[in-house]
C-alpha cells in the first residue's frame, strides 16, 4: 500500500495519524496518508518561516531559474497523448482522470508555470510612477512589490497538478515561501509535484508538504505564522477561510465553486453547440469549476439541439470519454440533486443513475429538461455530471436567469453573431465568459469571479500581485527646507 510523507525542512518525515484513500475507479483502497496535526502544522510553518529571509533576498532571477527547472521536468511528461507516463498515470488512478484529460492538465500547467518563469522578472521589479509634473515636479516615486511571507495554499483535487501550481509558482516567485496541503484525494499528486521543485534545488524550507483532510487544512490556516491563504475549493471553506483571516488582517485569495450558465442564442450552431455542451458538462466527469451546469437554451433552436446533445451523451463510454466521480458519498450528493428535480418535473432524456454494475463511483452522463428555478440544481453546484436545460423566449430572459444566482465564476454564450455573444457578456454577472466555448484557461488571462464564486485572481500578470505587498515609496529631490504646505514657522 502507498504511504505518503510530509516534506518539512527539505526532509522527508513520516506522519502519527493516516487516513487511507480509494481509487475512484475501482472503490479500492489506493494509499494511506498521514494526516498532519497541530505540531507537524507548525514545524511546516516555522520552516518556512525560518527560510523566508534568505530566499527573498534572492534575485528573481535566481528564484525563477530554479521554478523554470519544474517546467522543463513537466514538458518531459508530456509523453504522446493518451500515453501513460507515470505522472499521467497518477494523476488519472489517484483521483479518476482519463488520461487524454490527464494530458490537457500537465500542458497547461507547464505553459502556465512556464508564463511567470518568463514575465516574472518584469512584473516584479520596482516600478517609477510618473506623477503630474505640474504639482509634483521634485517628488520621485516608486513601487515595489514584496514578498508576505509563509503562504498556505489548500487546494481542491479536481485539477491535483494545475491548481496548486497556479498559487506555487507565483507565490515562490515573488519571494514568499510556501506550506502546500492538497486535498486528501491528491495528495499522491501533490507529492510527486512538490519532488520536482526538490529536484529542481529549491532550498530546504521554501516549500513544504503537510497531508490530511480537512482537519489540516483549518489548523494550517489557523497558524499564526501564515502570513496569506491561496484557496481553491467550496464556498462553505472559503468562507471559514475568509473570517479566519480577516480576523489576523493577512490576505487571502479565494477560488470557489460556480454554477456556470451556458446562454444558448436562437442562432446558436447546432453542431458546434451540441458538442460544446456536452464537452462542458461531463469533461472530469462534470467535476469541474467552470463546467456547464445550467442551460438556457433559446426554444427556436432546443429540438434539434437537444436531440443532437441527447443522442452524444449517450455515446459517451465508461473509461474512455468519462471517469467516475471522486467518491461515494458524491455518488450520493448527485443522485440526490436528480432526485429532487425528478420530484420537481424534471424529464430525465439520458443516464440518471450510478452505474451500478461497476465497483467504482460512477454516474452515467445525464441530461434532463423541464428544469425550473425551484430545483435545488439551479440554485446550488453540484459537481457531478449533469445537464439540465431550461428553456428561453429571450437572451435577455437567459441573462437574467444566469444572474439569478449567488455564484459568479463563468459562463458560456453560443450564437453565430460574435457581436452578439460581446453584447450579451457584458450583461453577465460573472469573473469570466467564453463565447462559443466553455472552461480554457490562458496563463495570459485572469481566472476570476464574483459573488460567492471567490475574490481573487489566479493566472495573468494580476495574480503574481497577489502574493506581494505593494508598496509606494516616494523622494523629494529638492533641496528645500520646507515644503509650501509646512507649517511657516
Ligand atoms: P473543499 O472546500 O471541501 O476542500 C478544498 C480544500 O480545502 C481541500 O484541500 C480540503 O481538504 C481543504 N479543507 C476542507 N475543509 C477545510 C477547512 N475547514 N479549513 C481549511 N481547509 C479545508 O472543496 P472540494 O474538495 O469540495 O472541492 C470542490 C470545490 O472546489 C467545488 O466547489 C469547485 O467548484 C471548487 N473549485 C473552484 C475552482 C476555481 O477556480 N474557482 C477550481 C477548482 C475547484 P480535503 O479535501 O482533504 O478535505
Amino acid at each position: 500500500m502507498r504511504q505518503n510523507q510530509f516534506y518539512i525542512n527539505g526532509k522527508w518525515t513520516d506522519g502519527k495519524e493516516t487516513i487511507q484513500t480509494f481509487n475512484p475507479s475501482t472503490g479500492e483502497p489506493f494509499g494511506k496518508i498521514f494526516s498532519a496535526n497541530a505540531d507537524e502544522v507548525n514545524s511546516a510553518v516555522v520552516s518556512a518561516t525560518n527560510a523566508f529571509p534568505d530566499w527573498k533576498n534572492k534575485s528573481i532571477d535566481e528564484r525563477t531559474s530554479i521554478v523554470g527547472k519544474v517546467v522543463d521536468f513537466l514538458v518531459a511528461e508530456y509523453g504522446a497523448i493518451g500515453e501513460a507516463t507515470t505522472l499521467k498515470k497518477l494523476i488519472s488512478e489517484e483521483m479518476g482522470k482519463r488520461l487524454p484529460e490527464a494530458d490537457i492538465e500537465v500542458i497547461e500547467s507547464s505553459d502556465m508555470v512556464n508564463y511567470y518563469v518568463k514575465n516574472g522578472k518584469e512584473l516584479l521589479n520596482r516600478k517609477t510612477l510618473s506623477l503630474n509634473q505640474e504639482l509634483w515636479a521634485t517628488k520621485s516615486s516608486q513601487i515595489l512589490f514584496e514578498p508576505l511571507g509563509v503562504v498556505a495554499i489548500i487546494k481542491a483535487w479536481n485539477y491535483p497538478l494545475e491548481i496548486p501550481l497556479w498559487s506555487l509558482a507565483p507565490a515562490l516567485i515573488a519571494g514568499n515561501t510556501v506550506v502546500f496541503k492538497p486535498s486528501e484525494h491528491s495528495t499522491f499528486v501533490a507529492e510527486y509535484l512538490v519532488k520536482l521543485f526538490e529536484k529542481a534545488g529549491l532550498p530546504s524550507g521554501v516549500l513544504n508538504l503537510v497531508s490530511g483532510d480537512g482537519k489540516t487544512g483549518k489548523l494550517l490556516v489557523q497558524n499564526k505564522g501564515v502570513k496569506m491563504v491561496s484557496f481553491t475549493g467550496s464556498v462553505k471553506t472559503g468562507t471559514e477561510i475568509a473570517i479566519e483571516c480577516a480576523t489576523r488582517h493577512i490576505k487571502y485569495c479565494l477560488e470557489l465553486g460556480g454554477n456556470d450558465a451556458a446562454i444558448v442564442a436562437d442562432d446558436a450552431d447546432v453542431e458546434l453547440t451540441s458538442n460544446g455542451l456536452v464537452w462542458g458538462a461531463f469533461c472530469n466527469s462534470g467535476q469541474v469549476c467552470t463546467g456547464t451546469k445550467r442551460v438556457f437554451m433559446n426554444e427556436k433552436v432546443s429540438d434539434k439541439l437537444i436531440s443532437e446533445i441527447v443522442t452524444k451523451t449517450k455515446a459517451l463510454r465508461q473509461d474512455i470519454d468519462f471517469g467516475p466521480v471522486i467518491s461515494e458519498s458524491q455518488l450520493k450528493v448527485i443522485e440526490a440533486f436528480v432526485a429532487d428535480a425528478k420530484s420537481k418535473g424534471a424529464k430525465v432524456l439520458a443516464g440518471g443513475n450510478r452505474i451500478g454494475n461497476s465497483k467504482g463511483y460512477y454516474f452515467e452522463p445525464t441530461v434532463l429538461t423541464n428544469i425550473t428555478r425551484e430545483m435545488k440544481i439551479m440554485n446550488e453546484e453540484c459537481f457531478g455530471p449533469l445537464l439540465p436545460i431550461c428553456l428561453v423566449k429571450s437572451n435577455d430572459e437567459a441573462v437574467k436567469l444566469t444572474n439569478a444566482s449567488n455564484y459568479g465564476l463563468g459562463a458560456s454564450v453560443w450564437t453565430s453573431d460574435n457581436n452578439k455573444g460581446e453584447k450579451i457578456s457584458e450583461q453577465l454577472e460573472v469573473g469570466m465568459v467564453w463565447i462559443n466555448d466553455v472552461n480554457v484557461a490562458f496563463p495570459e488571462a485572469p481566472w476570476t469571479a464574483t459573488k460567492f464564486s471567490g475574490n481573487g485572481i489566479d493566472l495573468s500578470e494580476f495574480s503574481i500581485y497577489e502574493y506581494v505587498n505593494i508598496k509606494h515609496v516616494n523622494k523629494d529631490l529638492s533641496n528645500d527646507k520646507r515644503r509650501i504646505w509646512w507649517y511657516p514657522y
